[in-house]
């Protein structure tokens, strides 16, 4: 039997991503599609985000992630009648304080270590995401303004150092830096 959408109940293809994630697509091929799925010799069916870098290739064929197509993700985040602006947040009395778009260049970016001997102080936060704020980035567009909101970050750790793991001191931060970036090269 073909897989079906949990929630729908049409066709789909489930997809392993780059991430080793699974990824539902629609099952014929869609040239507005963002996901180059082609199978792999194994015969798992794979996907990626073609880039500038990686454009596409002879053997991949773009597809739609399903949850863009998905009848009953769009009754979900359908916008409530009225609203042109594109967004599901209730009405807020209080607009949040800072709304910082994700850069692009920033998602998945390499650290870059600052020198041998400096540390490179991080602090680690974790933010909540709604179905809605997904859908937008599986299509490629902008997530919106509340992704990295003070609204939805749950929690954050440090200040510490990415290189030697200590947490942030006075003492420490005089010190040189013991650690590395992880890559012994
Ligand atoms: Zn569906
Ligand atoms: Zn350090």
């Amino acid at each position: 039997m073909a897989p079906q959408c949990p929630d729908c109940h049409k066709p789909i293809r489930w997809t392993r991503t780059e991430a080793g994630r699974r990824l539902a697509v629609d099952p014929d091929p869609d040239p507005t599609g963002n996901a180059a799925v082609w199978r792999d010799g194994n015969g798992t069916l794979r996907s990626r985000r073609p880039t500038a870098d990686l454009p596409l290739t002879g053997w991949e064929r773009l597809h739609l992630p399903h949850i863009a197509t998905c009848p009953a993700r769009q009754e979900q985040t359908a916008l409530p009648p009225g609203r042109s602006h594109p967004t599901l947040r209730p009405p807020q009395k209080e607009e949040p304080v800072t709304s910082t778009p994700v850069p692009q260049s920033k998602i998945n970016a390499t650290l870059a270590d600052p020198g041998k001997g400096e540390h490179l102080w991080i602090i680690l936060a974790m933010y909540k995401v709604g179905d809605d704020t997904i859908r937008r980035m599986n299509n490629g567009e902008d997530p919106g303004p509340t992704l990295l909101d003070h609204e939805n970050l749950l929690t954050t750790e440090g200040v510490g150092c990415f290189k030697c793991e200590q947490p942030y001191s006075k003492f420490i931060a005089h010190r040189k830096c013991t650690g590395s970036m992880g890559d012994p090269s």
